[in-house]
């Protein structure tokens, strides 16, 4: 396969990524204390097209000063939930009204396809933001009857009060639309934020920065740093202002968040990694099954937490089923992000696809082969055909690790009981996929499979309103829906005696 060069970037695409960048501190774009910058890459050529701004431990206690100071007089919190509302509902509106830009800017900073940029990432985001707004006049309190005093000897209740300071770390897979959805519950909350780009991948967040200033919220509500997870990811984590920390990256980190956090018991959620199973039985339309089961794992490149990484398919229908993916990954156009008609575009950094080749090769040396794919196409670009692999076994690294690339493993099994083994054989416990028209078996795993989400004879499907987070190693708390608003605030209880 050729891969054909990235089409030209539009003048407003072109003009944003040459403007110099700075920090969103305290409402206005300040200038880093430091020197320091990280270069912009587009994965669809591995050209470097610009360069970010890397804070400095001075920029991000500026950030969280400003953050603290905007909490603490009540300029957000304070404000009717109405206001607060509107004010995320008008930062919706502005992405709307921008969509084309923001889609144009996520493929070529992140190189997925436009079409996938256009139809998930941005709709998505708004879709966040809109929803949550909606919670900020939601938030109510309850009235509580004491359990062991007389009726009527207490006026007991409680109210939800917003945490404070929030530090938001999101990755490089879904940057904008990971920003709005970590945001949108902080403000309708009444937080006050510190957000951070992955520095891969912060292009569609300074662009965002712009539409923050221009909806009129607050000075200081909503402050944005770039830089390197290991600098201004750490310097924010350990900053002794911030109250909360909301992370969504790899495990290895979130529990280094973890730790640093217990040091003054912030409050912490985190969404980790994954190695979802995807589980096959034979009474399934094999031809609808193998497309699900393919675009679950390949969405995104991959390059997403809840991929169906590891199938397992009934003994009765393995092999149609791995010919029904293959046929499905081969069917997949690989091209530059911009190109109209890409589906998949490359993995969003050199190091990525290097990482994701590792463990292609590191299948076939343990004695698992690949039946589709598997391989690093174009010397341009950082492309990995759709690959999949079976023979494989459980110790296997490519089973055991989260790979976050185009690559599923396939193996086979004989009954439930079985299955469920193989399904829970993992410290990662993020979301599941059962294809099934057996509505008994169906709700059997459910039932007995560890994860945070499990789809029926669907996969990836992720809604704003829906709880969304992982058990195990996978993570701790849920974003999303009623939950997800409620991880930014504190439960006061209140009882005066009558
Ligand atoms: P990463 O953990 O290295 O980085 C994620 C973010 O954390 C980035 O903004 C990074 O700058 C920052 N960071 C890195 N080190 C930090 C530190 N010491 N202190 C504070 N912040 C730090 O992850 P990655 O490799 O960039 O992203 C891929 C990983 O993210 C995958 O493992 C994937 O499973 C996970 N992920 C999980 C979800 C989910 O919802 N569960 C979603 C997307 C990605």
């Amino acid at each position: 396969t050729s891969i054909l060069p990235q089409p030209r970037y539009s003048d407003t695409a072109s003009a944003f990524i040459a403007s110099p960048k700075r920090l969103l501190i305290d409402g206005e774009w300040q200038s880093s204390s430091g020197e320091k910058f990280v270069p912009v890459y587009d994965p669809s050529s591995g050209i470097e097209i610009g360069a970010i701004v890397d804070a400095s431990d001075a920029d991000v206690d500026r950030a969280v000063g400003a953050a603290r100071a905007a909490f603490d007089d009540g300029r957000w919190s304070g404000q009717s939930p109405y206001y607060r509302e509107m004010t995320i509902r008008r930062l919706a509106d502005l992405i709307e009204a921008n969509a084309t830009e923001f889609a144009e800017l996520e493929a070529i900073d992140n190189g997925k396809s436009i079409t996938a940029a256009s139809q998930m990432d941005v709709p998505g985001a708004i879709a966040q933001l809109r929803y949550m707004a909606g919670w900020a006049s939601r938030l109510d309190g309850e009235s509580v009857e004491p359990l062991l005093a007389p009726s009527g000897a207490f006026h007991g209740y409680t109210r939800r009060e917003p945490i404070g300071v929030a530090a938001l770390i999101v990755p490089w897979n879904f940057p904008l639309f990971f920003a709005a959805l970590k945001l949108a519950p902080a403000l309708a909350a009444g937080c006050t934020t510190v957000l951070k780009p992955a520095e891969q991948t912060s292009l569609t967040t300074l662009r965002f920065a712009e539409l923050v200033l221009e909806a009129g919220f607050p000075a200081g509500v909503i402050n944005i740093v770039t830089g390197a997870g290991s600098g201004a990811g750490a310097a924010l984590v350990r900053h002794p202002e911030v109250d909360k920390i909301s992370f969504t990256g790899s495990t290895s980190v979130g529990k280094m968040i973890a730790h640093s956090a217990a040091d003054t018991l912030k409050r912490v959620t985190l969404e980790l990694g994954g190695k979802s199973p995807v589980i096959v039985l034979p009474d399934v339309d094999l031809g609808q099954a193998a497309q699900g089961v393919a675009g679950g794992v390949f969405f995104n490149s991959g390059q997403i937490c809840t991929a169906g990484s590891r199938v397992f398919a009934h003994r009765d229908v393995f092999d149609a089923l791995v010919e029904g993916i293959a046929d499905a990954a081969r069917g997949i156009r690989l091209g530059p992000s911009l190109a109209p008609d890409t589906q998949m575009g490359p993995l969003v950094s050199a190091r990525q696809r290097d990482t994701v080749m590792g463990f292609i090769e590191s299948a076939s040396t343990e004695g698992a082969s690949v039946v589709a794919g598997g391989g690093q196409l174009a010397d341009q670009g950082y492309y990995v055909s759709p690959t999949i692999i079976a023979d494989v076994s459980p110790e296997m690294r490519v089973m055991r690790e989260e790979i976050f690339g185009p690559v599923v493993c396939v193996s086979r099994f004989d009954d439930l009981d079985a299955v469920v083994k193989s399904a829970n054989a993992t410290r990662y416990g993020l979301a599941a996929s059962v294809w099934t028209r057996d509505i008994s078996s169906m709700h059997r795993l459910v039932r007995s499979i560890k994860a945070g989400t499990v789809w029926g004879n669907c996969h990836n499907a992720i809604d704003p309103a829906v709880p969304f987070g992982g058990y195990k190693e996978s993570g701790l708390g849920r974003e999303h829906g009623r939950e997800g608003v409620l991880a930014y605030t504190e439960t006061k209880s209140v009882l005066v005696a009558l």
